[in-house]
């Protein structure tokens, strides 16, 4: 959230990387590539036959052979020759177009690959907004170039080889005129060309930046609030903004270089070919046809080249894009896959450390063995690092040292291979309701499940609103759908979770951010869903840790009690203490509660009365 915290960035893939995959994508589509090439030569021979038609009039005037059937049939030949040029472009471009969209479609495929096959502790730490201008600016930048800049580039250059190779064959000298522009494309060319990549990439990860700095504010837009820190967001957003402004300005300035030499480079060849071939014809050396042919060429090359020269920055900018987009695949966890069947359910952990970043182990030498069946409450102070060892043991990332496994397999090594889901599930306070239907929100736990499985799933957990649903398990959620509330959010994950049907839950905070009496509802459906697994409870609360068989105490990223409640209590360690205060609060805000303070918070034990959730101290569990 800080401002000042760098941002891990995706790589972005190098020049032979990228130049690899280019060739792959005109390799995959083959035969449409060889019908473009043949089109668009046969186009451009067709263009050149108006002048070079128009010359062989002229020449036959002057030479005083011509009838007049004669010009009328060179006419029609002219005429009958642009007409093929036009109907042969055409199709050129459609069949570019149509490879352009075939190839978009597999680059996007690929990014949603790529993207979901990215290992979750890599997006959380290179953040969503590098991620979501990759797969939606640069993908976009990127098909704008497939679909419109390749064809018209590619058919340009063919054209203007055609157009030079014809004014040699016209008169050398007039071909070497022609060539005199070219010295000035190929300075500025390298010259923008050297500068334009990096300055189109810097360009891109400040709009990523800008992005990212939204993004982060948008979405802790509370702890932004509660915390005054909406001047440091300006200031840092302020910032970003005007790296993007800085990016921008170097990339104007190349564009105010490369097209007025560009444009001074094609005009020099025309102005020579009509004043070196307007002295030839003078003395003689050539006809005047010759010279009218060859200028109009000439005329003929300020198109294409205009139109390629257009195009270069388009080239260059989705160059760009491209790389970043072939750099999403690149970063990958160093985890094995390791698919193998687990001998059984019990989770070891053995002298786990694990920092995020640095050398500061947040979690410092963690050994835990957990029976399959048993409920484990897992309590301590906030960054004991609770909730690491809970994401670890859930396959989220894999320990700097030691292991993590699950019937004898690493459970980092299961996740990597995709075959983690109906082990071991980690429930955190998130619960995404994915556009689409009831049924496809349910499937992507169970892919087999029948109707009926969803259908017993969702009444597991009370969620009695299914039933009322209009199109039943074909109903849309989301955004112009039924708009689903925490609670029901909560319950669709749970009924997931049912329909995965895990040997091992690891809940964290579960039911944090609920109120009171949706949190109730919640607690219901967690409990039918706790049923018959093994459970390891991050306990925020204590009361978890009180119906826990066993309670692991953690303190600075170490297990420094592990027993049942009673064993701990009568230890007089650090768990009795915590005991002790929370218990003494407990009572505290019961006598308030008594003396008539709002009810904020209802506990599932009996005899017990309710505390405002936001008191200070250990908080006390809904379950
Ligand atoms: P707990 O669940 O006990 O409150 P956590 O596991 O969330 O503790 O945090 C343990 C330590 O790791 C804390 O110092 C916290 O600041 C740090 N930490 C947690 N998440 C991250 C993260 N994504 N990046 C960097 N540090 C983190």
């Amino acid at each position: 959230m800080s401002g000042s915290q760098e941002v891990l960035r995706l790589p972005v893939a190098d020049g032979p990387a990228v130049r690899r995959a280019s060739w792959g994508l005109l390799r995959d589509d083959g035969p449409a590539m060889v019908r473009i090439i043949a089109l668009t030569c046969l186009a451009s021979l067709a263009g050149l036959a108006g002048p070079w038609l128009l010359g062989r009039i002229i020449t036959r005037v002057e030479q005083g052979h011509l009838t007049a059937s004669q010009v009328d049939r060179l006419a029609l030949a002219t005429v009958a020759f642009a007409v093929a040029q036009l109907m042969l472009t055409r199709y050129a471009r459609c069949s570019s177009h149509r490879f352009g969209e075939r190839a978009l479609a597999r680059l996007r495929e690929e990014v949603v690959d790529r993207t979901l096959a990215l290992p979750a502790r890599v997006v959380e730490q290179v953040g969503t907004g590098d991620l979501v201008t990759r797969s939606s600016v640069d993908v976009a930048t990127v098909a704008s170039t497939l679909r419109n800049a390749a064809p018209d580039v590619f058919l340009a250059m063919v054209q203007v080889l055609f157009i030079f190779v014809a004014v040699f064959v016209l008169h050398p000298l007039l071909g070497l005129c022609a060539l005199v522009g070219l010295p000035f494309v190929w300075w500025v060319g390298r010259w923008y060309l050297a500068r334009a990549r990096d300055a189109y990439l810097a360009e891109g990860a400040a709009a990523s930046d800008v992005a990212e700095a939204l993004n982060a504010t948008a979405q802790g837009a509370r702890t932004v609030e509660a915390f005054g820190l909406r001047r440091s967001r300006v200031l840092h957003t302020d910032k970003t903004i005007d790296t993007t402004y800085r990016a921008r300005r170097r990339t104007l300035f190349l564009r105010t270089v490369l097209f007025p030499v560009s444009g001074f480079s094609h005009s020099l060849p025309m102005a020579l070919v009509l004043l070196v071939g307007g002295f030839a014809y003078l003395d003689g050396a050539v006809g005047l046809g010759v010279v009218v042919a060859g200028s109009l060429y000439m005329w003929q090359l300020v198109d294409p080249l205009d139109r390629a020269l257009t195009w270069v920055e388009q080239l260059q900018l989705s160059g760009a894009s491209f790389a970043r987009i072939k750099g999403v695949g690149m970063l990958t966890d160093e985890t094995v896959p390791d698919a193998r069947q687990p001998a059984d359910d019990r989770i070891e952990v053995s002298g786990v450390r694990y920092a995020y970043s640095g050398t500061h182990d947040v979690l410092d030498g963690v050994d835990l063995t957990v029976q399959p069946g048993e409920r484990l409450a897992v309590v301590g102070a906030s960054g004991a690092g609770k909730s690491t060892l809970g994401r670890l043991m859930s396959g989220v990332g894999a320990p700097r040292t030691g292991s993590i496994e699950v019937g004898g397999v690493s459970v980092a090594a299961l996740a990597a291979a995709g075959a983690l889901g109906n082990r071991i599930i980690l429930i955190t306070q998130e619960h995404h309701v994915f556009l689409g239907t009831l049924r496809e929100n349910l499937a992507m736990a169970a892919p087999d499940a029948t109707d009926g499985a969803m259908l017993a799933a969702l009444a597991m957990v009370e969620a009695d609103w299914a039933q009322e649903l209009q199109d039943g398990l074909d109903t849309r959620l989301g955004a112009g759908g039924v708009r689903l509330d925490a609670a029901q959010a909560q319950q669709l994950t749970l009924a997931r979770v049912q329909l995965a049907d895990p040997h091992t839950l690891i809940l964290d905070e579960a039911t944090a951010l609920l109120d009171p009496t949706t949190a109730r509802h919640a607690e219901r459906a967690m409990a039918a869903v706790r049923a018959d697994r093994t459970v390891i409870a991050i306990a925020h609360r204590l009361q978890t840790a009180h119906d826990a068989d066993r309670v692991a105490v953690m303190e600075d990223g170490r297990i420094v009690e592990i027993g049942t409640h009673d064993e701990l209590v009568a230890a007089e360690g650090p768990y009795a203490a915590l005991w002790r205060s929370w218990n003494g609060r407990d009572r505290q805000s019961a006598s308030a509660q008594a003396s008539g303070a709002p009810e904020r918070m209802c506990t599932g034990r009996p005899g017990t009365a309710a505390r405002a959730p936001h008191s200070r101290g250990y908080p006390r569990d809904t379950s």
